[in-house]
């Protein structure tokens, strides 16, 4: 279970509103993490009592999904990676996978949360091949310019880009913005994406769009499959195209239990830029 004194981790968190339930943090319960609050929690328990009983399944089967990618992405030999709206850290996070396998492995990580960010500065003490950008994703000059991605980051060599169960909270309208992460990557960057749908939930999304309207003030966007491969446009998405998470190139023996998959609520997709 969370605590409720983020100075139990003697953490300098500046602006946080411990009133609030959080999108990151809720999702920090859903997996099993302690860097929560308890509106965090009780907002988790009442989403999945009222709005979306496979909350905690979704957010396992995104963050298995997301170990699964960066695997994926270590076996073509990629050893840079840029994960934008990275989250609260969590065991298995990109940097621990990569550099278990790899230890010159660079990992960047960009979140607009300030409970996110201080955790994962605190996690990274000590890393000089680990940073994170206090940012907004649809800043990308912030993070393209910043020192850490200077350090960390060679574009002239393929680096990954992560956008894993962020996309949903930046509009349509917005999307431009993010293109100029794309445009730095050379041919043979993976390009990692997973998104929240409404496809096959229509009633359940709405219920989830609404509760997070009203109780954290955060607006979700659900793609559909298509608009979701479109994300993909310019780059070569590999087997087995976009899916359903839990069927993204699934560990053997792995099940998703009593869950359909379609219940994972979000489609994923890896694409190899040209
Ligand atoms: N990528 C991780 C994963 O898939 O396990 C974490 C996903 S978590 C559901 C979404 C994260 O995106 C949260 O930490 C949230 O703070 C962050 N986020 C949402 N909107 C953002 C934005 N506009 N800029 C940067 N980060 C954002």
């Amino acid at each position: 279970a969370g605590r409720d004194s983020f100075n139990a981790w003697k953490v300098d968190v500046p602006e946080v509103d411990s009133k609030t339930p959080n999108a990151a943090r809720i999702y920090d319960y859903d997996l099993g993490g302690d860097h929560n609050f308890e509106v965090d929690r009780a907002a988790s328990e009442e989403i999945q009592r009222s709005v979306a009983p496979t909350g905690p399944f979704i957010a396992r089967a995104n963050r298995a999904f997301l170990q699964r990618a960066v695997r994926y992405c270590l076996d073509q030999g990629i050893d840079q990676f840029l994960d934008l709206g990275s989250g609260i850290p969590t065991k298995g996070n990109v940097h621990e996978i990569a550099q278990e396998r790899d230890p010159s492995a660079r990992v960047l990580y960009v979140d607009v949360e300030p409970v996110a960010v201080a955790h994962t500065r605190q996690l990274l003490a000590g890393n000089e091949r680990a940073d994170i950008v206090h940012a907004d994703v649809r800043e990308p000059e912030k993070v393209l310019e910043s020192r850490q991605a200077q350090q960390l980051l060679d574009f002239s060599r393929p680096v990954a880009l992560l956008m894993v169960a962020v996309l949903h909270y930046v509009d349509p309208a917005e999307m431009p913005a993010l293109r100029r992460y794309r445009d730095e990557l050379v041919a043979g960057s993976p390009v990692v994406i997973s998104t929240l749908t409404a496809d096959e939930r229509a009633e359940e999304a709405q219920r989830v769009e609404r509760f997070f309207a009203e109780n954290a003030g955060t607006s979700i966007t659900f793609r559909t499959k298509e608009e979701v491969r479109s994300l993909f446009d310019g780059a070569d998405l590999v087997d087995p195209g976009v899916v359903w998470t839990p069927q993204w190139r699934p560990d053997p023996g792995a099940t998703t239990g009593e869950w359909d998959v379609s219940r994972a609520g979000c489609w994923c997709g890896v694409a190899i830029t040209r």
